[in-house]
């Protein structure tokens, strides 16, 4: 606000002041001013004064101003000082002399204009300037015409006092100049107007320059004036030409100048780098040394191990953690090479590195290697190795950083064997099998004279003692099962445990299919031989199925697919064989899998039913109850016999269903029969039970529910297992069988004489009879051996007060004789067949006695 009433009061001249010449103080402005409206006035008089002259005079200054101008062009610069001398002046002086002040004047203010146009963009400088010169020209070339008009009108104008008078003149009008150009930006800075010792320094040569070019002017116009015009036509030029010249004179005097001050500058600063060069080296030095006892401190105190070793692998320097690490001495170490300290596997892998060393673009390595220790172990060492020139040696070596990862690598080497190895019996697990067999899959496709063969091998029932004797018991047995597999193989076989109780072998250069079947024969023989699990002695054996690299495999997957099925065709054939895969085996795999999901469905779907066979006194001729046998009744195969079905359903864990169907429904319908014919209250009904439902903890409670649920008395319910089961699961089944008779059932040997069974163990087990198996009956007359084994099983069970059951009774002959033996009870064919329930419901109404 207040900024702008100051402005409005100054005025608009103060502000087109302030536009253009804002650093402009007061007295420099009065300066300028005074200077310009002198000037101006000094130059209207002077062309008012040449207005009147003739044309010649207006040429003469207009050439005069002209050749000023181009002087101008040709500087001639002081060399070691920014002065320079422009040799103007003497056409200015000359023309002073010829045609008067007015004309000088008016050439000078256009010389000066011209010239500070050249080198100022401001006009404040481009107007002071010829008017700085207008008023000194008029005052210096009005003075010298009024000296040199006294002096003629005294006679007194001669050559040396025009001479003498113009070089005053001219030293005068350089004052003048040099103190009016020089004087505005003194007095912008605030400084004295009049300052003698600048105007002192500006003058020295440049005023005695203005002089010479004086006395030029004065000799040209002393000879105008003696020999007119035309004498300046000659000199001029000469005049011109010599300026010119002395213009690149002074130029390459300059250049000269200038060359030899680099030269100078160069030998100093080469000097002074020699110096500073000399300097450095020292420093340089003095680095080294200490970088040099850095190293070798660094070396011998470091935690790592370092060598320095020659291309050959020479050992030259050792530090003591390198020593440390191999468990050697330095004199012991200094004396080696390193490729007699890597065991003999990692130095190809060394030599390679190190030979890689020789090439010029080696730029070192790093690898681990196994090294061998004093004590006699290996060490796992983690390498690096460079490049390595030790000051003051002439010859570059390596230089050698090794750590002990020993550790790390057994981690590793663990880790690897833990993903490809099984832990249980250690050997290779199925991940490791199908990548070796995927390798042997690769090169029969490219090389069809590589063949191989691949065996399945799954153990009969393995589940059986898995389940009756535990699992520390059943892991044992695969341990063994494993090592004996292991010791009949070539050392260039695969064997791997796939899972459970599957196993698989990969015979690679299997040249002949014999060598391989041969080999399964050895096998299946070594797993027959019966294994000791602590006390007791278990008989396995194992099936197996055999497939070729013939049949032209593309995967492994598919190899493993195929040796399996034929593996389950073995076990279809009867257990503990081999059989050999060929592609009619896939649809009887297929068939087999499609049955099993059809009985899952079966036992759901109640297709399942229950046959009866009915059991009698043989002396008295009287029916004393019946036997339970499953039934499927399929609806595409019609009524399936149980030995279709049971082993399916007991690899696949559906025996406990059927178990608990078969026992419901045999309880249920005695029952129904007790109550519907209260004479038959005495029947009793057999259960065949199965090995898994032994050993299932569960089993016992099964029993009871069915008996409670149905109502039946225990007394009436009698459980069959076969002598092998009750044999070979005697541990486990010892307390389940003591809990089946406190709950009060009958049990039952069935298919006794078939077995091993100790006489002593049978004695002390909680049997209430014995079934002889039908083998025995079937052959009863077919000579004395078998009448003796029936008699002694008869006997036998006299002695240990057994009841004896004979089944499979096929004729009067087989009855009579079993009756006249002394065996009491049986079952057979010639006395009935298994039944249906209902059948058994009209024979219970028509009558039981045998005929
Ligand atoms: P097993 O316990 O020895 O049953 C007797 C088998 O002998 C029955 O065969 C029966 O039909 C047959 N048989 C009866 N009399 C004669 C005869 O005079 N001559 C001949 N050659 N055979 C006769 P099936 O019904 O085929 O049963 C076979 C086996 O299946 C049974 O043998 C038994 O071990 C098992 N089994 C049957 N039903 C069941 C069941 O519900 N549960 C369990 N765990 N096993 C069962
Ligand atoms: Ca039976
Ligand atoms: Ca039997």
């Amino acid at each position: 606000m207040s900024t702008t009433k100051r402005s409005d009061a100054i005025g608009p001249l103060a502000r087109l002041h302030h536009a253009l010449m804002p650093d402009y103080n007061p007295r420099a402005t009065a300066f300028w001013w005074s200077a310009i409206v002198g000037g101006a006035a000094v130059l209207a008089v002077a062309l008012a004064a040449l207005s009147g002259q003739a044309w010649t005079a207006w040429l003469q200054t207009a050439a005069a101003m002209l050749l000023a101008l181009l002087a101008g062009l040709f500087p001639m610069r002081v060399p070691r000082s920014k002065n320079s001398f422009v040799a103007g002046e003497i056409f200015i002086f000359l023309l002073l002399l010829v045609q008067g002040p007015a004309a000088a004047t008016v050439a000078a203010a256009g010389e000066a204009f011209v010239a500070s146009c050249r080198t100022s963009k401001r006009w404040t400088s481009r107007l002071v300037s010829p008017a700085i010169a207008s008023i000194s020209m008029t005052v210096a070339g009005t003075g010298l015409s009024w000296v040199l008009a006294s002096l003629q009108a005294v006679g007194r104008d001669d050559a040396a006092t025009l001479l003498a008078c113009a070089m005053a003149f001219s030293a005068l009008y350089f004052l003048l100049t040099a103190l009016g150009v020089s004087g505005v930006p003194r007095l912008k800075r605030g400084e004295p107007f009049f300052q003698i010792a600048s105007l002192l320094s500006v003058f020295r040569w440049v005023g005695i320059a203005f002089a010479g070019s004086a006395s030029m002017a004065s000799l040209l116009f002393v000879a105008y004036r003696q020999s007119g015009a035309s004498v300046l036509m000659v000199m001029l030029p000469l005049v011109g030409m010599l300026l010119v010249t002395l213009h690149f004179y002074f130029r390459q005097q300059e250049a000269a100048e200038s060359a030899r001050d680099v030269n100078a500058e160069m030998v100093a600063r080469e000097a002074a780098m020699s110096a500073r060069a000399t300097a450095v080296a020292e420093q340089h030095l003095r680095e080294l040394q200490a970088s040099e006892q850095r190293f070798h401190a660094a070396f011998t105190h470091a935690s790592i191990g370092m060598a320095l070793m020659a291309f050959d692998g020479r050992l030259l320097q050792v530090n003591p953690a390198m020593c440390a690490l191999l468990g050697a001495d330095p004199q012991a170490l200094l004396a080696s090479r390193i490729q007699a300290l890597v065991v003999e596997d990692d130095q190809p892998l060394l030599s390679t590195q190190l030979g890689l060393a020789a090439e010029d673009d080696f730029e070192g390595f790093h690898c681990e290697l196994r090294c061998h220790h004093r004590d006699g172990s290996v060490v796992w060492l983690d390498v690096h190795c460079g490049f390595f020139t030790e000051p003051g040696a002439s010859l570059p070596c390596l230089i050698l950083q090794a750590q002990n990862v020993t550790a790390r690598r057994a981690a590793e080497d663990g880790l690897q064997h833990l993903a490809f190895h099984d832990s249980l019996t250690g050997l290779a697990n199925r991940r490791r099998f199908l990548e070796c067999l995927t390798g042997a899959v690769e090169r029969a496709r490219v090389e069809h004279a590589h063949t191989y063969s691949v065996m399945f091998l799954d153990f009969d029932r393995f589940k059986l003692v898995n389940d009756s004797l535990g699992h520390n018991a059943g892991d044992e047995l695969l341990i063994q099962m494993a090592r004996r597999i292991q010791e009949n193989l070539r050392p260039g076989d695969i064997v791997a445990r796939l899972g459970g109780d599957e196993f698989a072998v990969l015979i690679e250069r299997a040249e002949r299919e014999r060598d391989t079947i041969v080999l399964a024969e050895r096998l299946m023989e070594a797993l027959k031989r019966p294994f000791q699990l602590g006390a007791i002695e278990i008989v396995a054996s194992a099936s197996i199925g055999i497939t070729f690299s013939a049949f032209g495999y593309e995967s492994a997957e598919e190899v493993l697919r195929d040796a399996d099925t034929a593996m389950y065709r073995a076990k279809a054939q009867g257990r503990a064989g081999y059989a050999l895969f060929d592609t009619a085996l896939h649809t009887a795999v297929s068939d087999r899998l499609r049955l099993e999901g059809e009985l899952r469905q079966a036992i759901d779907h109640r297709q399942l039913t229950v046959a009866y066979q009915p059991l009698f006194d043989l002396v008295k001729g009287r029916l004393i109850g019946f036997e339970a046998l499953v039934r499927w009744n399929h609806p595409v195969h019609g009524m399936l016999d149980p030995m279709a079905f049971l082993p399916m359903a007991e690899e696949t864990g559906l025996m406990l269903q059927l178990s608990d169907f078969v026992l419901h429904c045999a309880c249920q319908q005695l029952r129904q029969w007790q109550i519907s014919s209260p004479a038959h209250g005495a029947l009793t009904m057999s259960v065949n039970v199965s090995a898994n439902d032994l050993s299932n903890p569960a089993f016992v409670a099964q029993v009871g529910r069915a008996l409670v649920e149905a109502h039946l008395s225990p007394a009436h319910l009698t459980l069959e297992l076969t002598e092998n089961i009750l044999m070979s699961s005697i541990v486990g089944a010892r307390d389940t069988l003591d809990r089946l008779r406190d709950l009060g059932v009958q049990l039952a040997v069935d298919d006794f004489g078939t077995g091993y069974s100790s006489l002593s163990q049978l004695a002390r087990l909680p049997i209430n009879s014995l079934k002889i198996d039908r083998s025995f009956i079937g052959q009863l007359r077919s000579g004395p051996n078998e009448m003796a084994v029936v008699q002694a099983i008869i006997e036998l069970g006299r002695t240990l007060q057994k009841t004896v059951v004979a089944e499979g009774i096929e004729s009067a002959d087989q009855m009579s004789m079993l009756r006249d033996m002394g065996c009491v009870q049986g079952q057979g064919f010639h006395l009935a067949t298994p039944m249906t329930a209902q059948a058994v419901g009209d024979l219970l109404r028509d009558g039981t006695h045998l005929h």
